[in-house]
């Protein structure tokens, strides 16, 4: 028998799991039995792809940097990298700024929503530690990012999932260090990143194995953990421009990938639509990285030298879905509360949430956090910033897991692109899930 394909077996797992989690709804012990006994699931599955995640970043850094041969290569394919990212956020940004401002979602909103909202959120611990953790995030000068992004210990930054930047410096650094002592000096080294960056590309296989049913796991546990549904649908119009923007997005990449890779752009879709289901799923771009990887080199046939440094760079500094949905939020909140913007402020909005998509991490909730810090350079009054997360807390998982979708999507478009301008775009290895599973489990 045919075997189904693997975004197909995951998304009749996520569906079954959101259809699941809905019933669970309705009992009163249903949504302590699915975070006591469905949840686990899910989480171990995050965990596993978190913990080859490092390994992964450290393997394919090395060995694509150290096959470059060539140092000048490394920097064509760096500066490119760098422009296209800054390029394509500020597209998600100037695309969610002309959708909110069009649409004024925010104006909509009656006070009797806000009211409620603010009852109910105000005070949440969630709030309060996204701005308590925003405090901590700045109160620093201009340059702390870069101050950031140096390790002063390469094992403590190996150690951490949450300095994957410092991890990503260091294996730069290693990797044109490795080519700079010569062939033979190199070799050893070598090897050995090219063994483990195989053995990861085979542990991810063989994660994903149980991707349908831990993607079952996790939605039905967002189901029965989200908040009150008459909020969330006062919400909706607000929810509906950043999805709207998110789309738009999806859009703006598949005419990029036809015009620039000639490559179908629903054939690429379809071939990373695991990872995107993925991003819904776990909400992470880091947790989502392994899975990218695989599927841009595997599946889509972009050389290793490009994607293992174009995408666990993308997968940390680029995120066009959270710059998107930080532009839209900002001046949602700005419309709900009255606070009146000017052309400067939506201006700083564009600098702003550039930067804070950039500083954001690679994780769930993340870009709300940064997201005071993009409120705070358009002069938000700071009594009233708890009442702004408030506002739009309720749909914020909804929406973390679509614009995860995008971010993930923004990171493999950009792939393909460098790969194609410097001639690495080439024949996937692997052209459909059945030959990929009879190599999993036969070799
Ligand atoms: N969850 C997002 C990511 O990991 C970041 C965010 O927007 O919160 O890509």
């Amino acid at each position: 028998m045919r075997k189904l394909e693997l975004h197909w077996q995951i998304l009749i797992g996520m569906v079954l799991g959101i259809l699941f989690g809905f019933a669970m709804t309705f009992p009163d012990w249903g949504a302590g039995f699915v975070q006591d006994w469905i949840n686990p699931f899910g989480t171990i599955f995050v965990k596993l792809l978190k913990l080859i995640a490092i390994p992964l970043i450290l393997a394919s850094l090395v060995k694509g940097i150290s096959d470059l041969k060539d140092i000048s290569k490394f920097r064509s394919i760096g500066v490119r990298t760098i422009l296209i990212y800054i390029f394509t956020t500020v597209v998600a940004i100037t695309i969610g700024l002309l959708l909110v401002n069009l649409l004024k979602p925010g104006q909509g909103i009656s006070q009797e929503t806000i009211t409620q909202l603010t009852e109910t959120y105000a005070s949440d611990a969630g709030v309060t530690s996204k701005l308590e953790e925003a405090g901590r995030q700045k109160g620093s000068g201009p340059l702390q990012f870069l101050e950031d992004m140096v390790p002063d210990n390469a094992f403590r930054a190996v150690s951490d999932n949450s300095l994957m930047l410092q991890v990503i410096f260091f294996t730069i650094f290693l990797g044109i260090s490795l080519l700079l002592i010569g062939e033979k000096a190199a070799r050893p080294l070598k090897e050995f990143f090219d063994s483990l960056n195989e053995v990861v590309l085979k542990m991810v296989d063989l994660i994903m194995l149980t991707a349908p049913v831990a993607v079952f796991a996790l939605l039905a546990n967002v189901v029965v953990s989200s908040g009150d549904p008459d909020l969330l649908l006062a919400l909706l119009k607000y929810g509906g421009v950043v999805v709207l923007g998110l789309l738009l997005m999806i859009v703006f990449y598949s005419v990029v990938v036809s015009t620039f890779t000639k490559y179908n752009p629903l054939t690429f879709l379809s071939k990373i639509s695991p990872a995107q289901l993925l991003a819904f799923s776990t909400s992470s771009s880091a947790a989502t990285l392994p899975v990218t990887m695989e599927r841009v080199e595997e599946h889509i046939g972009v050389d290793k030298e490009v994607s293992s440094f174009v995408l666990p760079v993308g997968a940390t500094i680029n995120m066009d879905g959270t710059s998107l949905y930080q532009g839209v939020a900002a001046v949602f909140i700005s419309q709900a509360l009255g606070f009146e913007l000017t052309f400067a402020d939506q201006l700083t909005i564009v600098l702003t949430a550039l930067l804070a998509s950039i500083g954001s991490a690679a994780v769930p909730g993340a870009g709300m956090v940064m997201l005071v810090i993009v409120l705070e350079s358009i002069g938000f009054p700071a009594d009233k910033l708890a009442i702004g997360l408030a506002l739009i807390f309720a749909v914020d998982r909804p929406l973390d897991m679509c614009r995860t979708v995008v971010n993930v999507t923004g990171d493999a478009t950009v792939a393909m692109m460098v790969a194609k301008s410097v001639g690495k775009l080439g024949k996937p290895k692997i052209r459909n899930w059945d030959d990929h599973l009879d190599e999993v489990t036969h070799k």
